[in-house]
C-alpha cells in the first residue's frame, strides 16, 4: 500500500531519534513570506542540539549562497537540486546537478521555451529571482503576478514537451535540465556530508508544504507536511506521513520542538 492510501498521522506520533532535518523554505520556514525570529531561533536550537538543518528549495543559487552565509544551516540544496552548497571549513563548496560545461546549452534551450510559454500564457513572465539562478529558471504565475492554475499547468506541459523538467510550486513553475531532483540531492548529502546510509532514511525528516514536495513525501518515510499543505491535498500524488497542527513557520516550530523531545 502506498502512502496515497495510508492515513497521515499527527506529528506527535513521529518517532526519533532524528539525525538531521531537511526543510523546504517557502511556505514551510516562512510565515507570510518572512522567516520569523522565533522560527530562526527554533532552527538554531535544533542545530545546537546536534540535529543539523538542511534547506531544500526551488529558490536560486544566489539565495542558497546567502542562506549559507547568514543562517545557521549545515547545507543548502537550491534550484530543486540543481545546485548544492556545503562547507569545507570556512569555504563554501558549490556542486551543480549537471556538468558545468553543459550549462550554456541548457540555458539556451530554457530561454527558447520561456519565450514560447510567455506567448501562450499572456501575463506569465520569468520570476524576478531568475537572475540569480545558475542551472534552472522559473516562470512566475503566483508571486508577483496572479495567473490561473490552468496557465501554470499549460506551462508545465509546454516545457516537458521540449524535453526539459518542470515542477510547479505554490508560486512558480521551475524548469531546467531533467537530470537532477531534490530527493537525489538529499540522498547525496546524507552520504557525503552526514556520513549516513541513505538506506536508513528513517533517521532523517523532510518537511514541506506544497505539490513540489510530493516526491520528497514519497521518498522520506518520516515526511512531514506543515498544516497549509492541506490546500493541495487532493492534488498531492503522495501525502506526507505526518502533519503539524499549525501552518507555515509555526508548524515548522511545532516539528522542531517535537524532534528535540524525541532525540534527547
Ligand atoms: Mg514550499
Amino acid at each position: 500500500m502506498n502512502r496515497a492510501q495510508m492515513s497521515t498521522r499527527p506529528v506527535t506520533e513521529l518517532r526519533g531519534p532524528i539525525k538531521a532535518l531537511f526543510s523546504d523554505v517557502d511556505g514551510t520556514m516562512t510565515s507570510g513570506d518572512r522567516i520569523e525570529s522565533k522560527t530562526y531561533a527554533a532552527l538554531e536550537e535544533l542545530g545546537a542540539a546536534g540535529i543539523p538543518v538542511i534547506m531544500v528549495t526551488g529558490r536560486p543559487a544566489g539565495f542558497g549562497h546567502a542562506f549559507m552565509k547568514m543562517t545557521p544551516i549545515l547545507a543548502c540544496i537550491a534550484e530543486n537540486g540543481g545546485v548544492t552548497f556545503t562547507r569545507d571549513g570556512r569555504k563554501l563548496v558549490k556542486q551543480y546537478g549537471v556538468p558545468a560545461a553543459s550549462l550554456p546549452e541548457w540555458r539556451r534551450r530554457m530561454n527558447d521555451v520561456a519565450i514560447e510559454v510567455m506567448s501562450k500564457c499572456p501575463g506569465a513572465r520569468l520570476s524576478s529571482d531568475s537572475k540569480y539562478r545558475e542551472v534552472d529558471l522559473a516562470i512566475d504565475y503566483n508571486e508577483e503576478v496572479t495567473l490561473p492554475v490552468s496557465d501554470a499547468e499549460l506551462a508545465v506541459r509546454l516545457i516537458k514537451k521540449v524535453g526539459l523538467e518542470a515542477v510547479r510550486s505554490s508560486v512558480h513553475v521551475n524548469f531546467g535540465p531533467p537530470m537532477f531532483d531534490k530527493l537525489s540531492a538529499c540522498l547525496g548529502l546524507i552520504r557525503s556530508v552526514l556520513k549516513g546510509d541513505p538506506k536508513e532514511l528513517d533517521a532523517y525528516v523532510y518537511v514541506g508544504d506544497a505539490l513540489n514536495d510530493a516526491p520528497m513525501f514519497k521518498g522520506f518515510p518520516q515526511s512531514v507536511g506543515v498544516a497549509n499543505v492541506k490546500q493541495w491535498w487532493d492534488e498531492l500524488a503522495y501525502k506526507p506521513a505526518f502533519i503539524t497542527e499549525q501552518p507555515e513557520g509555526a508548524g515548522l516550530r511545532e516539528l522542531c520542538a517535537h524532534l528535540l523531545s524525541v532525540s534527547r
